[in-house]
């Protein structure tokens, strides 16, 4: 048995500064030009493909930490970067992980590597739940896949919102009804490639925040594709739906598998606006002179940034404990992903309020980048399952009861 240690191991910290550089090179100096142009910052995830940061290989190393820390160390100081940006470069990680957390090992073989392309070549996926009248209900999704037998093929009909990277990605990893009595149980995934026909971009949105990650919908209008796009293989499918019509607990339901393993992941991106923040607001208050002292000498702002460092710090302990339980295989049996979420999420909002708050009128213009974290800071209440989800989720796993 490890002996118990807060520390961070050499190979941990190399990532953490590694990324933290990236950051400062080149997320930081142009995070305000992308976030005005509400595009997909290419140059950048560029960049991030050639330092080999935007790579199947780093994303592999990471996620296989033994402790579970490196993806989250990483993640974090890309939002600490620029949220917008960093969810431009780690949004294909959503598609990616619904296709680890359905796929057969062959698929992810031959996807994954799919979805991150080359430095010279690179590629980018999405992950396709969510519609216009299935948000927080995923078991109600209207998208339709229907198989042909007689071609081996799947067909897929229905509109996907609010997708990260939707139409534009190389690679869409779709979430749809093969079985709309079974709901939630009656769900399957698969893996639209680029160039397949029957797939397109909808409306792009303008947002409030991370205006530099790209969310659109996402039409299927008759999209074909072949038999083995179905993730996990249709006798894997075949055998859960039928467990599931019998009324026994199939313990698969696709979107939530992938949602359940990327709570932490979201939770660090959280801290990293929080962090940024917090660090840009301690530095103003104590420059900052009213009644001839520095604002900091006065408790009702020095209070604020205590606060704000001990949310923070609560918040990565539970990002940091949820990252370490999925490494090492322990069950989230009481919530502890969405805890790490809900916590992290809620810290952003908070503390990117309060920094404003610390800066007054500075704080609330464009020249200066708190006002932008605020509004990055919002989404984290949102995806992935709003904070009233999370505390559902958390609810019931503590109480073994159906809370509604
Ligand atoms: C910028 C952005 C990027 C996104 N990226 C993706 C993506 O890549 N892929 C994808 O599939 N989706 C994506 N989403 C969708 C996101 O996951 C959904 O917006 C989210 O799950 C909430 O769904 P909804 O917006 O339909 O809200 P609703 O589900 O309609 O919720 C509205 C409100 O009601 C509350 N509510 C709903 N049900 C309950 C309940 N049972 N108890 C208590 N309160 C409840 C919610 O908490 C919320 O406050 C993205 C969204 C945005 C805005």
């Amino acid at each position: 048995m490890a002996e118990f240690s807060m520390d961070l191991n050499e190979d941990q910290i190399t990532v953490r500064d590694w990324v933290h550089e990236f950051a400062v090179n080149q997320i930081r100096p142009v995070a305000h030009e992308w976030d005005e142009r509400e595009e997909t910052p290419w140059p950048v995830i560029e960049e991030a493909a050639r330092a080999g940061l935007y790579s199947l290989d780093f994303m592999a190393d990471a996620s296989t930490d033994p402790q579970g820390l490196k993806l989250v160390l990483a993640l974090e100081e890309l939002a600490w970067g620029d949220a917008g940006i960093g969810l431009s470069i780690v949004g294909t990680m959503l598609g990616v992980a619904g296709i680890m957390a359905n796929g057969t090992p062959e698929q992810q073989m031959e996807w994954i590597p799919q979805c991150f392309g080359t430095a010279d070549d690179v590629k980018i996926a999405a992950f396709c739940v969510s519609e216009p009248d299935a948000g927080s209900d995923v078991s109600s999704l209207k998208t339709r896949a229907v198989y042909d037998e007689a071609t081996d093929e799947w067909v897929l009909n229905g509109t996907k919102t609010w997708i990260t990277n939707g139409g534009i990605a190389n690679v869409h990893v779709v979430v749809a009804s093969v079985d709309p009595e079974l709901r939630g149980r009656g769900q399957a995934s698969f893996v639209i490639p680029e160039g397949t026909k029957g797939i397109s971009q909808g409306q792009k949105f303008k947002k409030m925040g991370i205006r530099a990650s790209h969310t659109a919908e996402v039409v299927l209008d008759d999209c074909r594709i072949p038999g083995r796009f179905l993730l996990g293989g249709k006798a894997r499918l075949d055998e859960r739906l039928a467990r599931a019509r019998e009324g026994a607990r199939s313990g698969e339901q696709v979107a939530m598998k992938t949602f359940e393993s990327t709570r932490p992941s979201v939770g660090a991106q959280a801290l990293g606006i929080a962090r940024a923040a917090y660090e840009f607001s301690l530095d103003y208050a104590k420059e900052r002179k009213q009644f001839g002292r520095a604002i900091i000498e006065n408790q009702a702002i020095a209070f604020k940034l205590a606060d704000m460092k001990m949310a923070i710090d609560a918040s990565r302990l539970l990002v940091w404990r949820a990252a370490w339980m999925a490494a090492t295989g322990k069950p989230f049996e009481h919530g502890e992903g969405s805890m790490s979420k809900l916590m992290a999420g809620e810290t952003a909002v908070r503390v990117t309020e309060e920094a404003i708050q610390i800066m007054g009128g500075y704080g609330y213009v464009r020249e200066n980048p708190v006002e932008r974290w605020h509004r990055d800071s919002k989404i984290y209440t949102i995806f992935e399952g709003t904070s009233e989800i999370q505390r559902l989720i958390i609810a019931r796993s503590i109480s073994g009861m159906r809370i509604q």
